[in-house]
């Protein structure tokens, strides 16, 4: 099996202990990443820690490197589409449309690294501070560890290498153990376009024996987390004293009122819930359908999740492909029983070998599980509502709220639905499930407590110093 070998401080690194990577579609081989250690670890943050010593690496050279790794990246965009493809089990075309998305994320970082800057202070305006010159100036807030999800192996990497670069902090990455692959070989290629080697360590393994000694380590001063709220809960509580960014899960609701264009949010709905089989953060789980339209939505909804064409990621024409794991599927087709138990009609959800079915589930009980925690699976929930009020009630009333989508023809309503869905990002006319790379992106309560995309990830990952001069 290829060998693809870790990096620490500049140079490839293995260990006693391999992690193989396979297919989730049919096991074949990707590559055997090294299992690396705590010790491992430890080097990684040491030489992360030396490179921050050094005042060698200029804005206009940082920006340089993210603009010539775009610019690779969109030339190499079939090679890495294949990767996710191969490691994630991501249909090809919306791994195509990821490694463009990186691309342009190494874009928005390169223009914040050539304005990365601060301000001005009026240090006229009070009494006190009156005859001073007063500036304030962004500075690297010291060495970051990035950790990242399965889901958006590249691109979700690109959201933390690209702002950390921009802001001249050193990184260590630690990727996520089922789909590493893409990440080492994105910093392969930030290196080939002129990023320091020993700037970045990428650190593979399992979460307990890298990805917690990297949190606890002492040289990080900044941890920049993508994954589950558990996972993210822990990291909170172990990484004290540090700055930490949680961007995390979700289970994303959709308000469809009277009047809005049925056929256009179902078929939004078709691809917000069932990309990539569900296993993304911001992917539509609630449907909330007024009353008088929740029965033709619930038809429209199931008719067209049964065209959906499963298969293999790697053929063209596939749009859902299989869950990350066995494991994974099992768990939401427990959950989809539990639910039929319960008496909610469920369409779909059967396994196909590594596939779960798509699958509809008509109003059930708030406290199951398809409906009160993030399936991240290829599941909608349809429950009916009475007024509008009643509806963002019920999308509030979620512990992690991301994003939320409103389908309405009412400008009213739309306004209504943006001031009160206390959500990271609303979505009008919209399902949840969209993102651009430059907006700020993340969520409320459970779901997060930053928000990503270059230009604001970057004021996470420096820190303001005032400077005042006085004659
Ligand atoms: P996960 O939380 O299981 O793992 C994420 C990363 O954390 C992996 O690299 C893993 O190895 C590491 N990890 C696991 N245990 C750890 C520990 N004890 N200490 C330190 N690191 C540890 O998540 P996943 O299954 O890879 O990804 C799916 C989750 O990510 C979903 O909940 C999804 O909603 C969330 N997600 C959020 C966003 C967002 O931007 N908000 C984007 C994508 C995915």
């Amino acid at each position: 099996m290829l060998q693809v070998p870790a990096r620490i401080g500049g140079r490839p690194v293995s260990a006693a202990e391999w992690i193989e990577v396979r297919s989730p579609w049919d096991g074949a081989p990707v590559g055997r990443v090294p299992a690396l250690t705590p010790a491992h670890v430890a080097d990684a943050c040491a030489a992360a820690a030396k490179v921050l010593e050094r005042r060698d690496f200029p804005q206009h050279a940082r920006a340089e490197v993210l603009e010539r790794a775009a610019e690779t990246l969109t030339e190499r965009v079939e090679e890495f589409a294949v990767t996710i493809a191969r490691e994630a089990g991501k249909p090809i075309v919306d791994a195509r449309a990821e490694a463009a998305r990186a691309a342009d994320t190494f874009r928005f970082s390169a223009v914040e690294a050539r304005k990365l800057s601060g301000e001005l202070i009026p240090m006229d305006a009070s009494r006190g501070g009156a005859g001073r010159l007063g500036f304030a100036v962004r500075h690297p807030a010291g060495v970051v560890a990035a950790i990242t999800p399965f889901n958006f192996p590249l691109n979700l990497v690109a959201h933390k290498l690209g702002p950390a670069i921009a802001a001249g902090c050193p990184i260590v990455l630690k990727p996520a153990e089922l789909t590493p692959i893409s990440a080492i070989r994105l910093v392969d290629l930030l290196v080939e376009a002129g990023l320091p080697g020993d700037w970045i360590s990428v650190v593979t393994g399992t979460g307990p024996e890298t990805g917690t000694p990297l949190v606890e380590h002492p040289v990080p001063a900044v941890v920049s987390f993508t994954g589950s709220v558990p996972v993210g809960r822990r990291i909170q509580r172990i990484a004290a004293g540090k700055r930490v960014l949680l961007e995390l899960g979700s289970n994303a609701p959709v308000i469809i009122e009277p009047g809005a264009d049925l056929r256009r949010a179902v078929a939004a709905i078709r691809r917000g819930g069932f990309a990539y089989a569900g296993q993304v953060c911001i992917s539509t789980q609630r449907v909330l359908a007024h009353r008088s339209v929740y029965d033709e939505v619930l038809g429209l909804l199931r008719e067209t999740v049964a065209t959906l064409r499963l298969g293999d990621p790697l053929d063209e024409r596939t749009e859902l492909g299989p869950m990350i794991s066995a494991a994974a599927a099992d768990r939401v087709a427990d959950w989809l029983a539990a639910a039929r138990a319960a008496g909610a009609e469920v369409t779909g959800g059967e396994r196909q070998g590594p596939i779960l079915t798509p699958a509809v589930v008509a109003d059930p009980a708030r406290h199951l599980d398809v409906y009160r925690q993030e399936v991240f699976g290829p599941v909608v929930t349809v429950t009916p509502y009475g007024e509008i009020g009643e509806a963002i009630s019920m999308a509030n009333d979620s512990e992690a709220r991301l994003q939320a989508g409103v389908f309405t023809p009412d400008l009213a309503a739309a306004l209504r639905a943006a001031n009160e869905l206390r959500f990271g990002g609303v979505l009008i006319n919209d399902v949840p499930t969209f993102r651009a790379d430059q907006q700020p992106y993340g969520g409320v309560g459970d779901a997060g407590n930053t928000r990503e995309g270059p230009a604001y990830a970057i004021n996470e990952m420096t820190e303001l110093r005032f400077v005042s001069v006085s004659a």
